[in-house]
């Protein structure tokens, strides 16, 4: 995921919804990097990656669907460590990556 979040969507972007220039096309970041308070309130996992600002977790943009959002994740993001439909946000998450910021009402500071 080095398409990911840092090099082309800065975290001044994180609340407007996305249409990156090469296409990626989604609606807000609900979550980004997460205390372990907030990940425990959100009933993250254990060890999330959230917890390590290196996932974010997309709603659809209008007029899109789960499927179309998660499709076009698997086409953008060849490279991420996890991604997942989990029914109201499609969750990215790439290893390493560690510059997502605190973002998100349940996850942030
Ligand atoms: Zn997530």
């Amino acid at each position: 995921m080095t398409r990911m979040l840092g090099r082309r969507w800065g975290a001044e972007t994180l609340p407007a919804p996305f249409h990156d220039p090469y296409g990626f096309k989604a609606g807000k970041i609900t979550s980004g990097k997460r205390t372990a308070e907030g990940n425990a309130r959100v009933g993250g996992a254990k060890g999330s990656y959230h917890l390590h600002g290196d996932a974010a977790d997309f709603v659809t943009a209008e007029g899109q669907t789960m499927a179309q959002l998660y499709a076009q994740a698997r086409r953008y993001f060849p490279g991420a460590t996890e991604i997942l439909n989990e029914g109201d946000h499609v969750h990215v998450a790439q290893r390493g990556y560690g510059r997502m910021p605190y973002f998100g009402k349940q996850g942030g500071r």
